[in-house]
């Protein structure tokens, strides 16, 4: 399997090669040349195995320059029981109207981050073998606020890695800053900024495209490369949960063989709704993918008013931070497979895009687009008063994120009277975002308890997961910010870590 750039087709690289870099050098994102089809043996295969197993057969149809032997050990050390509370790694919990809720937050962490992250450090040192590198790998991390947590957890002194990540100051919830600066580790390093992940995001792809940077790293031994889900080491794990949730609904009943489903996914960076998508060219029956977005919908409005990209309009804080994104990195790699990997095409829409903030798809492309996406978007409060009725009706926690994904595919239900299957992203412990979940459910915080734990175990008698009850009482590490147009000169921090 041969992988290029969604801007330039012409340089053809390894899995590992693409792993190790995480960006192409024109700013493009690495994208298979073709997609793997499932056959009946795999099916049969994927329906007899566990979640490691699963994984490793799907990530194996990517990454050919990887043996079936080192995939099988890295998901067995990456899912291991002990870090997923059991070996229901990615557990499917079935509700009222076709909801099945895809549980992605069990790991170390959790986020649904963990499901790629805990496989990336090994994904990332053995293709740095591979392909022969000697320098140290330092892995710039832009994070809404769940991914630099799990990047942190998954890289902490591991050997031949250093990592930084960007957080904005003020956009992330008092759980997940918490989380991220008490991180441990000698290779670590956690810097805030005054912008928002918009300004973090663009900052470390100017990094890694700015050739004096990338000399001057070069020169001390160091090169640079990314955890966040424009690396294809981060997107390849995650398009396996969602095979897997199909052979649970197979095994289940809840489908037949070859039955389609919908998969409702709350979107950020389009990472996860994409992985689902290359699910389906490799043979997953899906028949729509429901984009849900909360105030920033940037996305809906893209899938609703014809393919036109705008993200020149206010940037909302919400209560579901992990999705307050305006450019919505992934996106980039459906416009390259939609258009038959028009890289040219791609090229000048992403040149419109850093030039004037917007661009439209030609009609035929978007069309093929169409077909397959539905979209929606809700407010603060209409997630809140979903959290309530999901507890409410169906006894069921929610985060801020997945209400979010939930209150969309109802509204999509209702509007359409589709009743396929669907299978809903749960994305985060509800626990990351106990604020919004106590006020949601009409309890009152506790005005001295920085975590609100206990509050949300006291209104619910749903335990909090113990990483995050072992983070109380712990002293923050890093206090550093910045000004988000000083984030290049903390680059040179990397050379002390
Ligand atoms: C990252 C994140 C999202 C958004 O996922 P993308 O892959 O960026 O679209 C949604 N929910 C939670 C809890 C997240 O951490």
């Amino acid at each position: 399997m041969e992988y290029v750039s969604t801007r330039n087709k012409e340089r053809k690289v390894s899995a590992a090669y693409a792993i190790a870099n995480g960006i192409a050098p024109d700013g493009g994102l690495y994208c298979p040349t073709a997609f793997p089809k499932l056959t009946h043996e795999d099916w049969k295969q994927l329906a007899a195995a566990d979640y490691k197993g699963r994984a490793a057969l799907i990530l194996g149809k990517f990454l050919t320059d990887f043996t079936a032997e080192e995939l099988a050990g890295y998901t067995a050390k990456a899912y291991a029981d002990e870090k997923f509370g059991g070996a229901d790694t990615a557990p499917l919990v079935k509700l009222a109207d076709g909801k099945h809720m895809l549980e992605l937050w069990h790991g170390p962490t959790c986020a649904f981050k963990d499901m790629a992250l805990q496989i990336l450090p090994h994904l990332l040192t053995a293709s740095l073998k591979k392909t022969g590198e000697t320098r140290t790998a330092c892995i710039l991390v832009a994070t809404s606020g769940d991914t630099g947590k799990a990047a942190l957890d998954g890289f902490a002194d591991v050997a031949g890695t250093k990592i930084m990540v960007y957080y904005p100051e003020n956009g992330v919830s008092p759980m997940q800053k918490l989380q991220m600066t008490t991180q441990a580790g000698k290779n670590v390093e956690v810097v805030a900024i005054r912008g928002n992940f918009d300004d973090a995001q663009s900052a470390v792809k100017r990094i890694f495209t700015d050739e004096e940077t990338r000399a001057r790293l070069d020169r001390d031994g160091l090169m640079l490369s990314s955890a966040n889900s424009i690396n294809w080491g981060r997107l390849a794990p995650q398009i396996a949960y969602y095979v897997s949730a199909y052979c649970d609904m197979l095994a289940s009943g809840a489908v037949k063989h070859g039955e389609k489903i919908n998969v409702c996914v709350p979107t950020g960076n389009f990472g996860n709704i994409l992985a689902a998508y290359i699910a389906k060219q490799m043979g997953l029956p899906v028949n729509k993918f429901i984009c849900a977005s909360n105030r920033n919908n940037v996305l809906t409005d893209f899938f609703k008013k014809g393919g036109k990209y705008d993200k020149n309009r206010d940037f909302y804080t919400t209560a579901s931070p992990s999705m307050d994104i305006l450019i919505s990195s992934n996106l980039e790699r459906l416009l390259f497979f939609a258009s038959g990997y028009n890289d040219k095409l791609v090229a000048e829409l992403m040149d419109k895009l850093n030039a004037g903030g917007s661009y439209e798809v030609a009609q035929d492309v978007f069309a093929g687009i169409q077909a397959d996406f539905d979209a929606g978007c809700c407010d603060d409060a209409q997630t809140a008063e979903t959290i309530k009725a999901l507890w409410e009706k169906e006894h069921y926690l929610s985060d801020t994120h997945t209400a979010v994904a939930v209150r969309v595919y109802e509204e999509y239900r209702a509007r359409t009277g589709d009743e396929t299957p669907t299978v809903i992203a749960s994305t985060a412990s509800p626990f990351k975002f106990c604020r919004s979940v106590i006020e949601a459910l009409g309890g009152k915080l506790d005005k001295d308890d920085v975590t609100q734990l206990d509050v949300l175990t006291g209104l619910t008698g749903v335990a909090a997961p113990a990483p995050l009850a072992a983070l109380a009482g712990k002293t923050p590490r890093f206090d550093r910010v910045v000004d988000k147009a000083d984030i290049l000169s903390t680059v040179g921090l990397l050379k002390d870590l």
